[in-house]
């Protein structure tokens, strides 16, 4: 059968999203003093290499994920099928072009879980370690810019259960099956209240209390599966600055966030603000700064495009991963497009040592992406990728 690309309207947004700024923050809010502030806090060129996490192997079991008790799709395996790469900002009451509302991310996690779709974070997804069960599909969520409303501590030390950490934290209670986290893009050195999550300067609170906060907040995420992720120090639109000035955003907007983290987490993941590559394109994935310190980033984000290829596809760009913006209704449409037509969607086939897919997408399999995983053909999915997937198990 033919494979239909759907592509949503995210190349139509890139206009209003110049105008309007990547959830609100620009040059002009940002920068300055505290910018400066946070440079100072960045340790002395903590440069770890070699990422963690290769894929979980179980000898018992010959590899298989267990299943974890949740919807699954009844969906033939297809590991060359696209991946939703989902790209939040700021959460609130009410829907907008760059907030999602409450109610809306609430049902962003029941629908995905619903319809057969696991997270996973973009690490995995670039080594090809998906840990989730046969008949479900990965999908990333990337939440940019850090604003307050994503985590905030409540005075009781409760995380606020109105913020996106805290409402995936209950869900995740609710519902076992929903294991990993989300890659958080951080603006370390950002004006208030997009400074990590909107923790206050240290003019207003004791700079031992502001660090001891974020670091809990850093400890959380890392504790709890999710990824975290360079944004620049104070969102830069990389396009119009020189090449040291790229170079510095990115190498001290690392170090600045790394001052937080455990000393061996290895920052793999790094988001482009605005979508506005530097002319140097090469730089987002490697540099140098301050006297010879560098950086590599594995993984670049676009600002949009849709639905991402497999990485075991030839296609695959690791250093331009294509996002899929959650905008007004978006999501709605891709769920429901893939919904009639499945047999675009990645489904897992439960073992992390093999590559599934069926045989009218075999010569896009990328041999060399494999990495000691075995690649395996699998029958056709034509029949089920022409009607609904069966109703999700479990709840
Ligand atoms: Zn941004």
């Amino acid at each position: 059968m033919r494979v239909t690309i759907y592509r949503p309207a995210g190349a139509l947004l890139l206009p209003a999203l110049l105008l309007a700024g990547c959830g609100g923050q620009d040059d002009a809010a940002a920068g300055g003093a505290s910018a400066k502030q946070a440079a100072a806090a960045a340790p002395a060129g903590t440069d770890t290499s070699a990422g963690a996490a290769a894929a979980p192997a179980s000898a018992a079991n010959g590899g298989a994920v267990q299943p974890d008790g949740g919807p699954t799709s009844n969906l033939p395996p297809n590991e060359l099928g696209r991946i939703m790469v989902l790209e939040y900002h700021r959460i609130g009451d009410n829907e907008g072009e760059w907030v999602r509302s409450r109610a809306n991310f609430q049902k962003d996690l029941q629908t995905l879980y619903q319809k057969g779709y696991r997270p996973v974070t973009m690490r995995q997804m670039a080594e090809g370690n998906f840990d989730i069960p046969a008949g479900t599909t990965p999908v990333v969520f990337t939440i940019d810019d850090s604003s307050k409303g994503q985590f905030y501590y409540l005075p009781d030390g409760r995380i606020d259960p109105n913020t996106m950490v805290g409402m995936w934290d209950a869900f995740q209670k609710r519902n076992p099956g929903w294991r990993n986290g989300a890659v958080w893009c951080i603006l370390p050195g950002a004006t208030h209240p997009s400074n990590f999550w909107g923790e206050k300067p240290s003019k207003e609170i004791p700079r031992e209390q502001r660090e001891a906060t974020i670091k809990k907040k850093m400890q959380y995420l890392v504790d709890n599966r999710h990824e975290i992720c360079n944004h620049t120090m104070w969102h830069a639109q990389l396009v119009k600055y020189p090449d040291a000035f790229v170079q510095d955003q990115i190498g001290s907007g690392e170090d600045s966030i790394k001052a937080y983290l455990p000393a061996d987490y290895d920052i793999v993941t790094f988001a482009i603000p605005l979508g506005l590559w530097p002319k140097n394109r090469g730089l987002t994935a490697r540099g140098s700064y301050r006297n010879g310190k560098t950086y590599q980033n594995k993984v670049v984000l676009d600002v949009s495009g849709g639905p991402n290829v497999s990485p075991f596809d030839t296609r695959f760009k690791p250093l331009d991963v294509d996002r899929f913006i959650v905008a007004p209704g978006a999501l709605e449409r891709q769920l429901a497009a893939w919904d009639k037509n499945p047999g675009e969607r990645f489904v897992s086939d439960g073992n992390p040592r093999t590559v599934s897919y069926p045989q009218r997408v075999a010569d896009r399999l990328d041999r060399s992406k494999l990495g000691g995983r075995t690649a395996r053909v699998v029958p056709d999915g034509a029949q089920a990728s022409t009607q609904a997937p069966a109703p999700a198990r479990g709840n």
